[in-house]
């Protein structure tokens, strides 16, 4: 039998807002455990939470780009756990009003475009961290993280394969970036995945029971828990078995899901609205002022760039699908360095560089001025290609000056006739089978002969100079 893979995703995002989303206590990543903290955020009796305006904003910005309708008159809920995590033992979040639903993403995956429906963006507060330390045997708790605000985007179940969701998400990275209302790092925890995946017949139009796959935060980590996970419901069905549904933790170590708790003594969260909030009412004034403050976003820009720059299609989406790409380019083009130089350097040499070292374009410490150094000393012939890619390879990691390197390192090309003349009957000296063997009509005997005068010329010569003064050599 043919099966169909369905997953919905439920993605939260912390907001990049300086407070948290009911006191002033700042959001700053890290911290020595329990100094981002007061009374409001530690949930100490008689307290009460005031709405950070930014994080309204912040929610409704990322609700008109994901072309969802605003929900003007909405509400915060509590929802009741007791975890330690949580010191008021609720949480304060939106549930039967949230801030913004019915939203879309167009994704492209290969050559197909699919739409993805949003079926709600919520706002609420993140919880606490605890911290297992196993040489005392104990958990401590750390509050920093308490009342960072969030917003959670939940799709409906519209993908059918890994690719589509990782398509998805690097789209609503790039949205968020563009945005500015997030800094969407994975590693920090800024953007962290819950994926709802089931399997059913090909064709059929009735769901399977589905499993939920909980906090996975890097895009390797989510597309093997869906194969994983797919493959583990599959085989289960095969042998007549059923799904259980249930929360189940992907161990990034054992490559393997692992059941955490069934949904059948799962926990009744009993929601009420919030008491200490009002609220909110969004007049039609304020949306229409934040609609006009939407940036460019990469759609609109790749067009932009392939009408200004002239870059091919391919280039520009490369640039524009990341917000950090965005903001080098135009950078390293406002220094002078031509448009379509600045894209080769990015997407070649730069992209190597990032992924050998597993890097994030806004982590790496290259600067926009030093690559355009580097192009102003190609176009001025001061350096060839080549050696401006060893330049680059050099200078990529610490942001060493392309300037210093050359100099320090005696790059410089060689220009002077003498020398190259020089190399060439040095090199023509010591292959006379080669020569003999052009003359007798191999000219595929060219580019070795060139290849010895660049060595002669440790590499550093202008190759178009050394191939004529090769060729030149050869035929008189
Ligand atoms: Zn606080």
């Amino acid at each position: 039998m043919t099966w169909e893979t369905v997953i919905g995703l439920e993605t939260h995002v912390e907001l990049a807002t300086k407070t948290k989303i009911f006191c002033s206590c700042t959001t700053a990543f890290g911290g020595a455990p329990n100094t981002h903290c007061c009374p409001v955020c530690m949930g100490m009796p008689g307290t009460l939470p005031v709405v950070n305006k930014k994080v309204v904003e912040f929610a409704c910005k990322a609700g008109l780009a994901l072309n969802c309708e605003i929900t003007r008159y909405n509400k915060f809920d509590r929802k009741n756990y007791f975890y330690p995590d949580l010191p008021k033992a609720y949480q304060i979040s939106q549930l039967y009003l949230p801030i913004a639903r019915n939203g879309r993403v167009t994704i492209q995956t290969g050559e197909r475009e699919r739409d993805i429906r949003i079926h709600e963006l919520h706002m609420e507060e993140d919880a606490g961290k605890l911290v297992h330390d196993p040489w005392v045997d104990q958990t401590k708790a750390d509050y920093n993280r308490c009342g960072v605000p969030l917003i959670e985007i939940v799709t409906e179940p519209d993908f059918r394969t890994a690719e589509q969701v990782i398509a998805y998400l690097e789209k609503l990275k790039s949205t968020l970036e563009y945005l500015g209302v997030s800094d969407c790092k994975m590693q920090e925890g800024s953007l962290r995945c819950d994926v709802n995946l089931s399997v059913r017949p090909a064709g059929s139009t009735e769901f399977g029971t589905r499993t939920e796959m909980k906090n996975l935060n890097s895009f390797k980590a989510i597309s093997r828990a869906i194969a994983y996970e797919a493959r583990r419901q599959i085989e289960l069905l095969e042998e007549g078995k059923r799904v259980i549904q249930e929360t189940r933790r992907w161990d990034d170590n054992k490559d393997a899901t692992f059941s955490m708790r069934s949904k059948e003594n799962a926990q009744d969260y009993r929601y009420f609205p919030e008491p200490d909030i009002p609220p909110l009412e969004l007049s039609e004034e304020y949306l229409d002022g934040l609609r006009k403050e939407q940036p460019e976003m990469a759609e609109e820009r790749k067009e932009r760039y392939q009408k200004e720059y002239s870059l091919p299609e391919y280039d520009a989406g490369q640039i524009t699908a990341q917000k950090a790409l965005v903001d080098f380019f135009e950078a390293t083009v406002a220094l002078g360095a031509p448009a379509k130089e600045a894209a080769n350097w990015m997407l070649g040499e730069m992209m190597r560089r990032l992924k050998e070292e597993e890097l994030e374009p806004k982590d790496m410490k290259l600067t926009p001025e030093n690559l355009a150094a580097l192009i102003s000393m190609v176009e001025q012939g001061t350096i060839n290609r080549n050696t401006a890619a060893k330049v680059f390879r050099a200078i990529f990691p610490d942001n060493a000056d392309a300037q210093a390197y050359v100099k320090e390192h005696g790059l410089e090309q060689v220009s002077d006739p003498v020398l190259v003349e020089h190399a060439v009957e040095e090199a023509f000296a010591e292959n006379a089978d080669a020569v003999a063997d052009f003359k007798a009509g191999n000219e595929k005997v060219l580019g070795f002969l060139v290849g010895q005068v660049m060595r002669r010329l440790k590499g550093k010569a202008d190759p178009k100079t050394v191939n004529e003064a090769v060729r030149d050599r050869l035929t008189h």
